[in-house]
């Protein structure tokens, strides 16, 4: 049987919500989202890092569009009262 390094999670990242450790050793990101956990590869982790800052982006895009228009709604519909 092959010896094996043990593995080392070191921890890119963290907030209240989710986790994010690395192993170098086995090449391998662990991430972990509530009660959910992921084991991906480092390149498969970067690919999904990527996805998840462009739907990021794009939400927070939205957000800003609907409060902008809620606004807009809403000064329209007091003028109409008026
Ligand atoms: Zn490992």
């Amino acid at each position: 049987m092959m010896s094996k390094k043990p593995c080392t999670h070191e921890c890119l990242a963290a907030t209240e919500f989710s986790k994010v450790l690395i192993c170098r050793e086995c090449g391998v990101v662990h991430l972990h989202v509530q009660n959910m956990s992921l084991r991906l590869e480092v390149s498969d982790f970067l690919s999904f890092a990527d996805t998840m800052a462009e739907a990021a982006h794009q939400a927070r895009a939205g957000q800003k569009d609907k409060s902008k228009r809620a606004g807009f709604t809403v000064v329209k519909s007091s003028t109409r009262l008026n």
